[in-house]
């Protein structure tokens, strides 16, 4: 798609990139294939701000997928890695800062006893999915479709994000076998997992959810959703793990379990965390109660380690990020989403573009239909030529939405008015492309 920004810098190193890195890019989102054109390479980030190789600056609505959650370079944060990195990047022995990060954790999400920190969301799910199958001794899996928990073999049925944009509904490389051990659901359907557990009951390890899915777009779970997981996990002596990697420290102190609250029942056995709690480094978690938790080695017999979990420049910057995640700060995350649904709904409605938001907490996403979305099957419902044009307008006017229709928007408290009256000035330029 031809752009009336310069691009000749990010273009040229996307020639480059295509000839050592596949397709270009190191996380498949990022190469623009659902909404064609040229990828930007970002040289700095500040705030709520992205300035690109070419000079081009955008408001920036991806905020890294998630963890960015006080904007770019925070003092604070960059201060904790600055002090941090100055006393050595990685020791593989235990360090302090690991110590401070799995209690600030544990002090914010009730049920948690222990946690034990890795490098990546996808191996906190990973190595969750291990603790329940050795905790159980059982071996299926139940998600829900529309879900995704990272690029394990066992959870790449039919997930969203990168996915759902490519539309496949697995991935080439995962042992039938593999796939043969996990079942999925539609999101949000309760029948459908009383009949999967009726089937195959004293199978099941263990429902993986997303807290709130975020990687079909936004889609919260339905009122009692996540309590009848809980309790049709509970009758089959099956785990609950609530995924919230994504939703973790962002839908509030204690993410989205701490927006909903427990569920009836009770809360679930264990938790996975990434993205905010890394403040833009490589650190996440999972976790669950000191018993659950004691079945990982040293202790137990279900290993899982890791060279640089818990390293200490991760977890400066972690620590930071969380420690400033004040109340003050969930509240501009709330008022910059506010605004910026707001000022969507009314654009598009004004340009007469059907369209319907998804959205958890800060979390949202605008669905190009009219129904709302409970489910992966209606998430796909959508006209996505309309979001890749609406998408292109935005990136013109200065403002980089994530690239794909199935993602979410995320926010920083960084977001300030001049920011959010930057969006909102180019939404109805878009609204009116989305409609042609
Ligand atoms: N779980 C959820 C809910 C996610 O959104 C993601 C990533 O987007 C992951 C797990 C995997 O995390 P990572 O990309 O850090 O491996």
């Amino acid at each position: 798609m031809p752009s009336a920004q310069p691009t000749t810098r990010s273009d040229e190193l996307m020639r480059t990139a295509r000839t050592v890195i596949p397709g270009g890019v190191n996380s498949p989102v990022r190469a623009f294939r659902s909404v064609g054109g040229t990828p930007r390479f970002m040289a700095s980030g500040t705030g709520p701000w992205l300035t690109d190789v070419d000079g081009n600056r955008y408001v920036d609505l991806i905020c890294s997928w998630g963890p960015m959650i006080l904007g770019h370079a925070h003092p604070d944060v960059e201060q904790a890695v600055r002090e941090a990195a100055a006393k050595g990047f990685s020791f593989g022995t235990p360090s302090e800062n690991e110590v401070l990060l799995a209690a600030e954790i544990v002090d914010r999400v009730a049920p948690l006893e222990q946690v034990r920190l890795v490098s990546s969301g996808t191996e906190a799910t990973m190595s969750a999915l291990r603790l329940a199958r050795g905790a159980t001794g059982r071996s299926k899996v139940v998600k829900f479709a529309g879900c995704y928990h990272g690029h394990v073999d066992a959870l790449l049925a039919a997930a969203g994000s990168g996915l759902a944009t490519f539309a496949l509904p697995d991935s080439a490389g995962v042992p039938v076998s593999s796939a043969h051990e996990t079942i999925v659901l539609p999101y949000n359907d309760v029948s459908a997992v009383e009949a999967a557990f009726a089937e195959h009951g004293d199978e099941i390890a263990c429902v993986i959810t997303e807290a709130a899915a975020g990687n079909m777009g936004v889609v919260p779970p339905e009122p009692g959703f996540t309590a009848a997981l809980r309790r049709i996990t509970r009758e089959h002596g099956a785990l609950l793990i609530s995924d919230e990697v994504m939703t973790g420290f962002r839908c509030s102190a204690a993410g989205w379990y701490g927006l909903e609250g427990e569920p009836e029942g009770g809360a679930p056995d264990l938790f996975t965390f990434g993205k905010v709690m890394g403040g833009g480094f490589p650190a996440a978690a999972f976790g669950g109660s000191a018993e659950l938790m004691s079945r990982l080695a040293p202790d137990g017999p279900v290993y899982q380690a890791g060279t640089l979990s818990g390293n200490p420049v991760a977890t400066a910057a972690g620590l930071a990020t969380l420690r400033g995640c004040t109340a003050a700060v969930y509240d501009r995350l709330t008022q910059v989403s506010d605004a910026l649904i707001a000022g969507a709904t009314e654009a598009l409605n004004v340009a007469g573009v059907p369209h319907v938001i998804g959205r958890a907490g800060s979390m949202f996403n605008v669905f190009f239909r009219e129904e709302r979305v409970r489910d992966y099957d209606d998430a796909r419902d959508q006209d996505t030529a309309a979001f890749g044009r609406f998408f292109h307008s935005m990136l013109q006017q200065g403002v980089h939405l994530p690239p794909s229709a199935f993602e979410s928007w995320f926010v920083s408290a960084s977001h300030d008015d001049e920011a959010v009256d930057a969006v909102l000035a180019a939404l109805p330029t878009a609204a009116a492309a989305a409609a042609a």
